[in-house]
């Protein structure tokens, strides 16, 4: 299937567990910024537009270890 798409390039998410990420390219090619990360959906870099994503803390590792 090698049609005609534009926007073929894989995007690049980044999980974050802080309301807010810095980010300044995957290879540190553009200014530092900093992102307010919502808890549902995404911020999207506009310089680099790698996706940051809240992670999901449901109970998953909630292992008591002894
Ligand atoms: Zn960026």
């Amino acid at each position: 299937m090698d049609g005609t798409r534009v926007s073929d390039y894989p995007e690049t998410i980044i999980y974050v567990d802080g309301p807010g990420v810095s980010c300044m390219g995957e290879a540190m090619d553009h200014p530092k910024v900093y992102y307010a990360v919502p808890e549902e959906g995404y911020v999207k870099c506009n310089y680099c537009d790698i996706k940051f994503m809240r992670k999901k803390e449901d109970d998953d590792g909630n292992r008591s270890n002894s």
